[in-house]
């Protein structure tokens, strides 16, 4: 399918892995130009190189921490006006509720929270006066079914989920949309790294922790970063026009509701 979006221009935040990366990849598999974001400037180049060999795509890269005012001005700054915003951050650590403090959630809400709003009030109006843009967030399962060692995931993204949620419906009529991808379990390192936190904690193998939680996923399997880009990349196409301010959930299965 020909996804329309050939030439346009999109700011990818926090996309030097995982499924940032998938996002991007996938967006430049359909010849749209990219600025992509993390803090690591090595791997952050090397994933631009990849891309650039691989689709032929022009790649501009902005090493920043996109949580922060400084790291989110750097990025607008090299991104001027783009056509796609695609919002993400590293997730907040695992824990229990007696852990956390106001400092740790203020990070996990300048992170989860405040940093896409941030950049979806900085680029909004330029897409609003061309008449089309496609907003995409990445969120989590949680917002919908909370994950009790991710308290400051779940509250923080909830926080974003409410205003896209209104923000969506005011900008809708102007040929711009905004939308929430939800990942479940995806293999990246992010899932390495809660996966290990489980060895630790319960002293068994990360073959076991990986074999229990699949267990739970229907599809029997992580997901994949290629298959998350390509829902994202069909959000941002000509094609998703009438999808707005949804929640789409990306879990196998996992989550066990019915709507
Ligand atoms: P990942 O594999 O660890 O990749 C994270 C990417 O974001 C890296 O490129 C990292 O590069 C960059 N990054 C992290 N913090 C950043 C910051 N403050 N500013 C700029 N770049 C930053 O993680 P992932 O699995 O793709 O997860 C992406 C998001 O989805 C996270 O918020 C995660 O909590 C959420 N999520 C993931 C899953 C899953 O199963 N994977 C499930 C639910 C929700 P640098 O470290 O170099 O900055």
């Amino acid at each position: 399918m020909d996804l329309g979006i050939g030439g346009r221009r999109a700011l990818v935040c926090a996309s030097s892995k995982g499924l940032g990366r998938g996002c991007a990849e996938a967006l430049a598999a359909a010849g749209v130009d990219l600025v992509l974001n993390a803090r690591g400037a090595e791997t952050l180049e090397a994933t631009a190189e990849a891309i650039r060999a691989r689709h032929g795509v022009a790649v501009t890269t902005v090493a920043a921490d996109i949580a922060t005012e400084a790291g989110q001005a750097a990025v607008l700054a090299a991104a001027g006006g783009v056509d796609i915003l695609v919002n993400n951050a590293g997730g907040p650590p695992p824990g229990v509720w007696s852990d956390w403090g106001r400092a740790d959630f203020q990070r996990a809400l300048d992170a989860n929270m405040l940093a896409p709003v941030a950049l979806m009030t900085a680029l909004l109006p330029g897409m609003i006066a061309q008449g089309w843009g496609r907003v995409v967030n990445i969120t989590s399962t949680s917002v919908k079914g909370p994950i009790a060692a991710l308290g400051l995931s779940n509250a923080a993204r909830a926080g974003l989920t409410g205003y896209v949620a209104g923000t969506a419906r005011q900008v809708a009529g102007h040929g711009v949309t905004i939308n929430n991808l939800l990942p479940g379990t995806h293999d990246t390192d992010r899932i390495v790294s809660l996966d290990s936190a489980e060895v630790a904690a319960r002293g068994v193998s990360l073959e076991e922790v990986r074999a229990a939680r699949m267990a739970t996923i229907p599809a029997g399997r992580y997901g994949s970063p290629e298959e998350f880009g390509a829902m994202c990349a069909f959000l941002c196409s000509v094609h998703a026009g009438f999808v707005v301010g949804q929640n789409i959930v990306l879990d196998g299965g996992a989550l066990a509701v019915t709507i």
